[in-house]
Protein backbone atom coordinates (compact mmCIF):
# COMPACT_ATOMS: atom_id res chain seq x y z
CA UNK A 1 0.00 0.00 0.00
CA UNK A 2 1.30 3.49 -0.82
CA UNK A 3 2.60 5.08 2.44
CA UNK A 4 0.96 8.30 2.33
CA UNK A 5 -2.49 7.62 2.59
CA UNK A 6 -4.81 9.49 5.22
CA UNK A 7 -8.41 11.07 5.73
CA UNK A 8 -9.94 7.72 4.01
CA UNK A 9 -13.00 8.75 5.33
CA UNK A 10 -13.28 12.11 4.39
CA UNK A 11 -13.69 12.65 0.91
CA UNK A 12 -17.20 13.31 0.77
CA UNK A 13 -16.27 15.55 3.44
CA UNK A 14 -13.25 17.50 1.76
CA UNK A 15 -16.36 17.89 -1.75
CA UNK A 16 -18.57 19.22 0.49
CA UNK A 17 -16.13 22.16 2.72
CA UNK A 18 -14.51 22.95 -0.94
CA UNK A 19 -18.38 22.98 -2.23
CA UNK A 20 -19.67 25.62 0.37
CA UNK A 21 -16.23 27.91 -1.08
CA UNK A 22 -17.51 26.97 -4.76
CA UNK A 23 -13.75 25.78 -5.04
CA UNK A 24 -14.23 21.93 -5.22
CA UNK A 25 -13.85 20.90 -8.66
CA UNK A 26 -10.65 22.81 -8.13
CA UNK A 27 -8.77 20.71 -5.65
CA UNK A 28 -6.43 19.33 -8.26
CA UNK A 29 -4.73 22.06 -8.90
CA UNK A 30 -3.74 22.85 -5.04
CA UNK A 31 -3.06 19.19 -4.89
CA UNK A 32 -0.38 19.77 -7.48
CA UNK A 33 0.98 22.16 -5.18
CA UNK A 34 0.92 19.83 -2.15
CA UNK A 35 4.40 18.47 -1.06
CA UNK A 36 2.66 15.70 0.80
CA UNK A 37 0.78 14.34 -2.11
CA UNK A 38 3.70 14.83 -5.23
CA UNK A 39 5.49 11.96 -6.48
CA UNK A 40 7.12 13.74 -9.47
CA UNK A 41 7.24 16.71 -11.03
CA UNK A 42 9.17 18.92 -14.17
CA UNK A 43 8.11 21.71 -16.64
CA UNK A 44 5.37 19.46 -17.91
CA UNK A 45 3.31 17.76 -15.82
CA UNK A 46 3.36 17.16 -12.20
CA UNK A 47 2.25 13.50 -10.76
CA UNK A 48 0.53 12.81 -7.38
CA UNK A 49 -0.87 10.34 -5.28
CA UNK A 50 -4.51 10.48 -5.54
CA UNK A 51 -5.81 11.61 -2.38
CA UNK A 52 -8.45 9.21 -2.44
CA UNK A 53 -7.19 5.89 -3.74
CA UNK A 54 -9.65 3.58 -5.36
CA UNK A 55 -6.89 0.93 -5.46
CA UNK A 56 -3.37 -0.03 -3.61
CA UNK A 57 -1.77 2.29 -5.62
CA UNK A 58 -3.53 5.44 -7.55
CA UNK A 59 -1.94 8.21 -9.39
CA UNK A 60 -2.86 11.07 -10.70
CA UNK A 61 -0.72 12.96 -13.94
CA UNK A 62 -1.69 16.54 -14.32
CA UNK A 63 0.26 18.64 -17.46
CA UNK A 64 0.79 21.95 -16.20
CA UNK A 65 -0.89 23.39 -18.90
CA UNK A 66 -4.01 24.75 -18.67
CA UNK A 67 -6.31 21.97 -19.89
CA UNK A 68 -9.47 21.74 -18.49
CA UNK A 69 -10.53 17.99 -19.71
CA UNK A 70 -10.73 15.70 -22.58
CA UNK A 71 -13.05 18.18 -24.07
CA UNK A 72 -10.52 20.54 -24.90
CA UNK A 73 -7.84 18.57 -25.99
CA UNK A 74 -7.12 18.59 -29.76
CA UNK A 75 -3.72 17.18 -32.04
CA UNK A 76 -1.89 20.09 -30.80
CA UNK A 77 -1.61 18.01 -27.56
CA UNK A 78 -0.97 14.69 -28.99
CA UNK A 79 2.93 15.49 -27.68
CA UNK A 80 2.02 16.05 -24.36
CA UNK A 81 -0.53 13.09 -24.23
CA UNK A 82 2.12 11.03 -25.14
CA UNK A 83 4.43 12.05 -22.78
CA UNK A 84 2.19 11.46 -19.82
CA UNK A 85 1.54 7.87 -21.33
CA UNK A 86 4.88 7.67 -21.22
CA UNK A 87 5.70 9.18 -17.55
CA UNK A 88 2.68 6.83 -16.36
CA UNK A 89 4.68 3.77 -17.82
CA UNK A 90 7.87 4.48 -16.22
CA UNK A 91 6.23 5.02 -13.13
CA UNK A 92 4.19 1.53 -13.15
CA UNK A 93 7.59 0.00 -13.57
CA UNK A 94 9.01 1.27 -10.53
CA UNK A 95 10.35 -0.99 -8.36
CA UNK A 96 8.14 -0.92 -5.76
CA UNK A 97 5.04 -1.95 -8.45
CA UNK A 98 6.71 -4.84 -9.33
CA UNK A 99 4.52 -7.89 -9.83
CA UNK A 100 1.94 -5.29 -10.07
CA UNK A 101 -0.60 -4.93 -13.05
CA UNK A 102 -1.88 -0.85 -13.94
CA UNK A 103 -4.56 0.41 -16.05
CA UNK A 104 -4.06 4.16 -17.37
CA UNK A 105 -6.47 6.05 -18.38
CA UNK A 106 -9.21 9.14 -18.07
CA UNK A 107 -12.38 9.15 -17.26
CA UNK A 108 -15.20 9.83 -20.18
CA UNK A 109 -16.50 12.51 -17.93
CA UNK A 110 -14.10 13.60 -14.98
CA UNK A 111 -15.34 15.75 -12.10
CA UNK A 112 -12.14 17.45 -11.28
CA UNK A 113 -10.81 20.28 -13.42
CA UNK A 114 -7.91 20.05 -14.76
CA UNK A 115 -7.27 17.26 -17.34
CA UNK A 116 -5.61 14.14 -15.25
CA UNK A 117 -4.37 10.77 -16.11
CA UNK A 118 -5.48 7.95 -13.49
CA UNK A 119 -2.58 5.38 -13.35
CA UNK A 120 -4.45 2.91 -10.77
CA UNK A 121 -3.25 -0.61 -10.10
CA UNK A 122 -5.68 -3.73 -10.86
CA UNK A 123 -6.42 -4.46 -7.78
CA UNK A 124 -9.02 -2.23 -6.67
CA UNK A 125 -8.34 -3.02 -3.00
CA UNK A 126 -8.99 0.48 -1.13
CA UNK A 127 -11.21 1.85 1.84
CA UNK A 128 -11.66 4.63 -0.45
CA UNK A 129 -13.80 2.41 -3.13
CA UNK A 130 -17.04 2.74 -1.71
CA UNK A 131 -19.60 3.29 -4.56
CA UNK A 132 -20.98 1.62 -7.57
CA UNK A 133 -20.00 4.09 -9.29
CA UNK A 134 -16.36 4.08 -8.20
CA UNK A 135 -16.17 0.97 -8.76
CA UNK A 136 -17.92 1.65 -12.45
CA UNK A 137 -15.68 3.84 -13.19
CA UNK A 138 -12.61 2.37 -13.17
CA UNK A 139 -13.51 -1.02 -14.44
CA UNK A 140 -15.56 0.04 -17.42
CA UNK A 141 -15.15 1.31 -20.92
CA UNK A 142 -16.23 4.69 -18.74
CA UNK A 143 -11.89 4.53 -18.47
CA UNK A 144 -11.21 5.64 -21.52
CA UNK A 145 -7.40 4.16 -22.68
CA UNK A 146 -4.43 6.22 -22.52
CA UNK A 147 -3.21 4.28 -25.13
CA UNK A 148 -6.47 4.43 -27.28
CA UNK A 149 -6.91 7.93 -26.88
CA UNK A 150 -3.52 8.95 -28.23
CA UNK A 151 -3.94 6.70 -30.78
CA UNK A 152 -7.33 8.40 -31.98
CA UNK A 153 -6.07 11.58 -31.43
CA UNK A 154 -2.92 11.11 -33.63
CA UNK A 155 -5.21 9.01 -36.32
CA UNK A 156 -8.38 11.22 -35.91
CA UNK A 157 -7.37 14.81 -35.08
CA UNK A 158 -9.61 14.13 -31.95
CA UNK A 159 -10.54 11.97 -29.38
CA UNK A 160 -13.70 10.00 -29.59
CA UNK A 161 -15.83 11.69 -26.33
CA UNK A 162 -18.86 8.91 -25.10
CA UNK A 163 -21.96 10.43 -24.94
CA UNK A 164 -23.91 11.46 -21.72
CA UNK A 165 -26.14 8.44 -22.25
CA UNK A 166 -23.32 6.11 -23.11
CA UNK A 167 -21.17 7.39 -19.71
CA UNK A 168 -24.51 7.06 -17.35
CA UNK A 169 -25.10 3.61 -18.95
CA UNK A 170 -21.51 2.47 -17.39
CA UNK A 171 -22.33 4.00 -14.31
CA UNK A 172 -25.29 1.82 -14.02
CA UNK A 173 -23.88 -1.32 -15.17
CA UNK A 174 -24.60 -4.23 -12.61
CA UNK A 175 -21.98 -4.87 -10.48
CA UNK A 176 -19.49 -7.62 -11.06
CA UNK A 177 -15.79 -8.52 -9.99
CA UNK A 178 -13.16 -7.32 -12.89
CA UNK A 179 -11.21 -10.53 -12.50
CA UNK A 180 -13.84 -13.49 -12.57
CA UNK A 181 -17.77 -13.81 -13.27
CA UNK A 182 -18.31 -13.35 -9.86
CA UNK A 183 -21.89 -11.27 -9.95
CA UNK A 184 -21.83 -9.82 -6.10
CA UNK A 185 -25.41 -9.02 -4.41
CA UNK A 186 -23.45 -5.81 -2.98
CA UNK A 187 -20.55 -3.70 -2.20
CA UNK A 188 -19.38 -5.26 0.64
CA UNK A 189 -20.14 -8.52 -0.90
CA UNK A 190 -17.42 -7.27 -3.56
CA UNK A 191 -15.12 -6.15 -1.58
CA UNK A 192 -15.20 -9.00 0.52
CA UNK A 193 -14.57 -11.23 -2.64
CA UNK A 194 -11.78 -8.99 -4.53
CA UNK A 195 -9.20 -10.17 -0.92
CA UNK A 196 -9.07 -13.83 -3.12
CA UNK A 197 -7.70 -12.15 -5.85
CA UNK A 198 -4.94 -10.56 -4.23
CA UNK A 199 -1.33 -11.99 -4.48
P1 LIG B 1 -12.18 12.26 -11.97
O1 LIG B 1 -13.47 11.60 -11.73
O2 LIG B 1 -11.45 11.68 -13.14
O3 LIG B 1 -12.28 13.77 -12.04
O4 LIG B 1 -11.28 11.90 -10.73
C1 LIG B 1 -10.80 12.84 -9.80
C2 LIG B 1 -9.84 12.12 -8.88
O5 LIG B 1 -9.27 13.09 -8.03
C3 LIG B 1 -10.50 11.08 -7.97
O6 LIG B 1 -9.82 9.84 -8.11
C4 LIG B 1 -10.36 11.65 -6.55
O7 LIG B 1 -10.10 10.67 -5.59
C5 LIG B 1 -9.19 12.59 -6.71
N1 LIG B 1 -9.21 13.75 -5.84
C6 LIG B 1 -10.29 14.47 -5.44
N2 LIG B 1 -9.91 15.53 -4.70
C7 LIG B 1 -8.56 15.47 -4.63
C8 LIG B 1 -7.57 16.29 -4.02
N3 LIG B 1 -7.92 17.37 -3.33
N4 LIG B 1 -6.29 15.94 -4.12
C9 LIG B 1 -5.92 14.83 -4.83
N5 LIG B 1 -6.80 14.02 -5.45
C10 LIG B 1 -8.10 14.34 -5.35
ZN1 LIG C 1 -13.52 -12.41 -8.85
Amino acid sequence: MSGKRKNFDSENDDLKKMKTNGHWSNGLLSAMEDPELIVQSNSKLVVIQDKFPKAEFHYLIIPREDIHSLKAVDKSHLELLKYMHNIGERLTQEPRHQSRTFKMGYHAEASMTRLHLHVISDDMNSPCLKTKKHWNSFTTHFLLDSKEVCENLEKYGKIKLLSSEYCKKMMDTPLKCHKCDYIPKTMPDLKKHIMKHLK
